[in-house]
């Protein structure tokens, strides 16, 4: 699958739910994204499957 895809997921802090956007040609990536409500920094997971849809961790910056 190419492009992007949205994810909706939710603030490891505040809980509120996020919308991700991932960009789907790299396989295996992790980046760091301030939340829009809290704006603490969430660490962002993302792991493509063989079909190409993206599995999606959120963390808190410290696990
Ligand atoms: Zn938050």
């Amino acid at each position: 699958m190419i492009g992007t895809q949205l994810v909706d997921s939710n603030c490891p802090y505040c809980g509120e739910p996020i919308q991700l956007v991932i960009d789907c040609s790299i396989a295996e990536q992790e980046y760091v994204e301030d939340c829009q409500v809290c704006c603490q920094p969430m660490l962002i997971q993302a792991v493509l499957d063989d079909d190409g849809f993206a599995n999606v961790s959120v963390l808190t910056e410290n696990e």
